[in-house]
């Protein structure tokens, strides 16, 4: 065993001498309280340790002990519905244990050591496995199967295995291998910086639906993808990443609370045992797992959530699901590392980001894809990524911002006049985009209509050729325009407020189904060319911005996803009837 002496304390850096032998990477227990730290950077016998928990009070010459392990997570039955540190420790049982004022060093195991589940084996004696194959179950919550796989390093032939009630320690089994026999348990441990193995990676294919309109029409992302959110304080990235968690068609989700405010945590604890997923019937929680790690907590942890949080997702997509990892603030992370940075007196590189920024914010995302899964039955299983940055004052040319963008695939840019005019989600349509949006077309035509993208393209032009419009508008006043670029322009606000605006508090507007989505999108543009139609036998623009049916198309977001079809017809023909009359009061003239 490794032990050392501190020679110096600098913040959530500690450094700490005679450690020779010890390995970058390694965890260490730091001082008297045995604070849980991480190697970073050796110097001869010198060790550089980036500490997660608060090091105030912690002394020069107090020891410092080196596991020999590096930072892993505990992966196994008991994850699911849990809420955990940056370090993976259960959130509530230390609170429990110690009140809300969390003592130093607690060493609380990730899973549940005492806890019973009922595993059931799906294979037999004799059976040869290799890493990733599936063994058998744990129905971990009523969503949930937890597969309990072989562990990526392992292969040999299954000697005895037997369903049964476990800890996730016990003995479910053995393992004969080539080097002997090896216990088979619930839990497996894997170190959280290294990306956990799969056969192959393959071209995202289809969309993770968000019921989000902007993001699913306009800027879809793919299961397997990687999306970024950039906006300024108050412009909506948590509400768009809590809508993403809460509405996506994913199995899993994974969310880390990156030092943002603790606030924005109670809010989720508060609200997803609350939301009913509609495609389950069961609470948000029993499919979500929550790392929390806010703004008054260690920043150095930060690094530490966002690759434990990583890693439990990678894990569930092992066993063949569609999972999400949303993280909320990656700016918080990439400050966590310039503050490390500069008290390890490295140089800095743009505004006193370290060098490594853009590989490391590459190596988080990277982690994401569809992929075939480890494991002999060839299955499936899909990690989608995706990033809230904070700039200051929103202002994107800032490294952070730079770097993520030349990663991921999916830009949601959020604007602050949108957020100020109280248009949400803020997304801004001339900016934002999504390099999936081809390749998903085919889904979208197969899965709900063959015009899907006919629509969605026309929707982006009605918006295109506003921003010009506004541009003459500016110049010329509206007076001067056409009575078909008039029709534009009215044609673009119904897109922007009965389509783009999607209220996330609203029970009848937070979650629209692609189907619906599409009928809508058609509606107003059925109002469009309907509209053009009547224009051409003579009608009168301004009249027609004023027909009464453009307030129902303006509450046509809210039908019921049940009874949409219904209405929006009904909407069609009131909509034929005004324009007639229109018409026909124009002949009458
Ligand atoms: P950020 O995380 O960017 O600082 P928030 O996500 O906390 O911003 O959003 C700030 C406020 O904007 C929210 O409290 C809410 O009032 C409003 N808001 C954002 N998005 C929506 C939305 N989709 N629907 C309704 N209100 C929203
Ligand atoms: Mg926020």
């Amino acid at each position: 065993m490794v032990e050392g002496r501190i020679v110096k304390i600098s913040g959530p850096l500690v450094i700490a001498e005679g450690m020779k032998e010890a390995n970058m990477f390694d965890v260490v227990h730091v001082g008297e309280n045995k604070l849980i730290g991480e190697i970073i950077e050796m110097h001869g016998d010198r060790a550089s340790i980036q500490v997660y928990e608060e090091t105030a009070g912690l002394g020069r010459g107090e020891r410092v002990v080196s596991t020999g392990m590096p930072l892993s997570v505990e992966l196994g039955p008991g994850i699911v519905t849990n809420i955990y540190d940056g370090i993976q420790r259960p959130l509530e049982k230390m609170m429990e244990i110690c009140g809300s004022n969390i003592q130093k060093g607690i060493d609380l195991p990730a899973l549940d050591r005492d806890k019973k589940w009922k595993f059931t084996a799906s294979v037999k004696a004799g059976t040869q496995v290799s890493g990733g194959d599936i063994v058998g179950f744990v129905d971990e919550t009523e969503v949930i199967r937890h597969k309990i796989m072989i562990p990526p390093n392992m292969n040999g032939t299954v000697k005895e295995l037997f369903s049964g009630e476990y800890t996730v320690t016990d003995r479910i089994g053995v393992l004969e291998t080539e080097n002997g026999e090896v216990p088979l348990t619930l839990m497996q441990k894997w170190p959280v910086r290294r990306s956990r193995p799969y056969r192959e990676k393959l071209p995202p294919s289809e969309p993770m639906v968000t019921g989000q309109r902007t993001i699913d029409t306009l800027f879809p992302i793919a299961k397997g993808g990687t999306a970024c959110v950039p906006g300024p304080f108050g412009s909506g990235k948590t509400v768009v990443q809590h809508q993403l968690a809460k509405w996506s068609n994913v199995d899993l989700v994974v969310y880390i609370g990156c030092g943002e405010r603790g606030n924005e945590m109670t809010d989720v604890l508060g609200e997803f045992p609350e939301i009913i997923d509609p495609r389950s019937g069961e609470t948000l929680m029993k499919r979500t797992v929550l790392i929390a790690n806010t703004s008054d907590m260690p920043v150095a942890a930060r690094e530490a959530s966002i690759y434990t949080g990583i890693t439990i997702a990678e894990y569930f997509r092992d066993m063949g699901y569609s999972v999400a990892v949303i993280a909320d603030s990656t700016s918080r992370w990439a400050e966590a590392l310039r503050e490390m940075s500069g008290r390890l007196e490295e140089m800095p590189g743009d505004e006193g980001y370290p060098a490594y920024l853009t590989s490391r914010l590459a190596q988080f995302y990277e982690r994401a894809g569809d992929v075939v899964c480890m494991g002999s039955d060839g299955r499936h299983g899909s990690l989608s990524a995706i990033g809230a940055v904070s700039p200051q004052g929103g202002d994107i040319s800032e490294p952070v911002s730079q770097a993520t963008l030349r990663i991921v695939k999916v830009f949601w840019g959020l604007d602050a006049s949108l957020a100020y005019r109280r248009h949400f989600p803020a997304v801004n349509w001339l900016t934002s985009y999504s390099l999936y949006k081809d390749r998903l077309e085919e889904w979208f035509k197969e899965n709900i209509d063959s015009e899907w993208s006919d629509v969605s393209a026309e929707i982006s032009r009605i918006l295109q050729a506003e921003s010009e419009l506004d541009e003459i508008v500016k110049l010329v006043g509206v007076d001067a325009l056409s009575a078909e670029d008039r029709l534009t322009l009215e044609t673009a606000q119904s897109v922007r407020e009965d389509y783009l605006q999607q209220n996330a508090f609203a029970d009848t507007d937070a979650y629209t189904p692609l189907k619906q989505q599409f009928a809508l999108a058609r509606l107003i543009l059925s109002f469009r060319d309907k509209a053009s139609e009547a224009i051409k036998a003579g009608a009168d623009v301004q009249k027609i911005s004023e027909i009464g049916v453009r307030e129902r198309i303006g509450r046509a977001k809210a039908a019921p996803a049940d009874r949409f079809e219904e209405e929006y017809a009904d909407i069609e023909k009131q909509l034929d009837a005004e324009l007639a009359a229109l018409i026909s009061e124009r002949s009458d003239d």
